[in-house]
């Protein structure tokens, strides 16, 4: 074989990288996996790592393919769902652990009370058609072999089993473009840049483009979201770069505005945000104008950013950006307002009774709600007026946003506290239309010959994301994509 030469080349070693790696390597090919950054498993290796497991699969597929409000074709979906529900064994007999969690009861009614956002068993959308086919989320809980537990137990599973592969990678090496025969159209290679240079691969059956969204590009997201907003992925390694190489060598665009996109604190000190998560009841959001506007107690884990960056039709401006929460002592004490646990700052020693991020400034303390005001530049009476509402309506039942008394404390006894929220992207969906059989089309439907695509670099999935299956497809995409490139299907 030529140097620089391989049956497939897999462009980004995240999840969907490695699967797509391990399922041409099985098939007989030789594979190449190039990665820009220094290691592997982008924002897989730093996820929850939640999957969602399979309990009818008629009605899963009717779920999810009503969930794409008929932007993604049902053969996709059927692949998608098939894949999913043989993803346990795959990944068991390739030494990982996954197992529901014992301490989620699917049909359960939402369990009233902190903390907030709070996570749904099954989907994000009970109301949609074949929601009661969605299983509960499997998890990674800690393997013993190694210790790891979530995305880390996850992306060390995929990685023992590409290094036990005559699988090739390549670390600190950009891919650039793709090369096309200009006489059959097919993708025969790529531009890679290397220490400076510029080095070239063939590809003799295909290419999988596997690098991930747009979390870290803001020209993109100001272009399809409306908005450059924070991200809680892996700072600057999922920027895009698949999505136009597609582009320039004809790729039909899908689920570009389609976005996982939570609420996020962010710090100088950290590129990534913090995900926030509040562990009891005696807090409220206002925006700019120290205003509430929704029943806080109700944000949704995977779309409550998507609250904070409307626009006022009027003056034009966005007046939740962003917004602030404002708490008092009992829910200072309660525990840490992020997440603490998954996310790519896990190391920033976060204290459990928050008094390290007020000594750093991160959050604001203060002794009155007057002198809070000042403090976050909010309008101080606007914010007296706010949280007396908030307060009354505990006592009469009536909160003005329909908050119920069980999700809600009355915040009256200082010191108070507020901190800066804002959209925060866990990942976007848009990307390179693929068929079920991962094949990257062109604006007519037809396949380009020799290119692949799998993961969050354009999913199936669009606006509605009913939770914990972004990690899931960038195994199952993965798998079917690096098959597909050598004309198999997954082992
Ligand atoms: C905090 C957080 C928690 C999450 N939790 C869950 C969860 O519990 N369940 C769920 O379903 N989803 C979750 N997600 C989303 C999910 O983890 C991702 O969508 C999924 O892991 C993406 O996998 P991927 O392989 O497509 O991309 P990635 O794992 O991000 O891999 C892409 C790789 O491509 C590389 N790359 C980019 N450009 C180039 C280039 N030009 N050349 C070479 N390499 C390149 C990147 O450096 C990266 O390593 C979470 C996301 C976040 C941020």
């Amino acid at each position: 074989m030529a140097e620089n030469e391989y049956d497939v080349v897999i462009v980004g070693y995240g999840g969907a990288g490695a699967a797509a790696a391990i399922e041409a390597a099985d098939a007989g090919g030789s594979v190449l996996v190039i990665e820009k950054f220094g290691d592997g498993g982008g924002t897989t290796r730093m996820a929850g790592g939640n999957i969602r497991s399979v309990l009818d699969a008629e009605k899963m597929i009717d779920h999810f393919h009503a969930l794409c409000d008929g932007t993604t074709d049902r053969e996709s979906v059927v692949a998608h769902v098939e894949g999913l529900a043989r993803l346990p064994d795959w990944i068991e007999r390739r030494g990982g652990l996954m197992r529901s969690d014992p301490s989620e009861k699917l049909g359960a009614p939402r369990k009233s009370g902190p903390p907030y956002p709070g996570a749904t068993p099954g989907t994000g959308f009970p109301g949609v058609v074949g929601a009661d086919g969605i299983g509960l989320r499997y998890r990674w809980p800690k393997n013993p072999r190694n210790g790891l537990s979530r995305g880390a137990a996850a992306w060390a599973m995929l990685a023992e089993n590409v290094g036990s592969r005559k699988i090739d990678v390549i670390t600190e090496t950009a891919v650039k473009r793709l090369n096309r025969d200009g006489f059959s159209g097919r993708v025969t290679g790529l531009v890679a840049e290397q220490g400076g240079k510029e080095i070239e691969v063939r590809a003799k059956q295909g290419i999988v483009l596997s690098s991930g969204g747009f979390s870290w590009n803001p020209e993109l997201m100001r272009q399809w979201l409306g908005v450059a907003v924070h991200s809680a992925a892996p700072p600057h390694r999922n920027t895009g770069e698949g999505i136009v190489m597609a582009q320039a060598v004809g790729a039909a665009l899908w689920h570009m505005s389609g976005v996982v996109m939570s609420m996020g604190i962010a710090v100088p000190e950290y590129e990534a945000t913090f995900s926030f998560h509040i562990k009891e009841r005696g807090f409220i959001m206002v925006d700019r104008l120290g205003k509430r506007f929704c029943d806080e107690s109700k944000l949704a884990g995977h779309s409550g950013g998507l609250l904070l960056d409307g626009r006022d039709h009027h003056a034009a401006l966005r007046r939740r950006l962003p917004s602030y929460v404002i708490f008092d002592e009992a829910t200072r004490l309660a525990g840490p307002i992020i997440a603490t646990e998954r996310g790519f700052n896990t190391d920033a020693g976060w204290s459990e009774d928050n008094s390290m991020p007020i000594e750093k400034g991160w959050i604001t303390s203060a002794s009155s709600i007057a002198e809070l005001a000042a403090k976050l530049d909010l309008p101080a009476d606007a914010l007296a007026e706010t949280i007396d509402s908030y307060n009354r309506g505990i006592e009469t039942g009536a909160d003005p946003f329909g908050r119920g008394a069980a999700n809600a404390a009355p915040i009256e006894k200082g010191p108070f506290y507020g901190v800066a929220v804002w959209p925060t992207l866990y990942n976007t969906q848009g990307g390179p239309r693929r068929t079920a059989r991962g094949e990257i089309v062109d604006p007519w439907g037809a396949p380009i010959p020799g290119l692949f695509g799998a993961g969050e670099l354009g999913s199936i999935f669009n606006t509605l994301y009913p939770g914990g299956v972004n990690y899931g497809e960038a195994f199952v995409s993965g798998r079917v994509a690096g098959a597909a490139a050598l004309g198999a299907t997954p082992k």
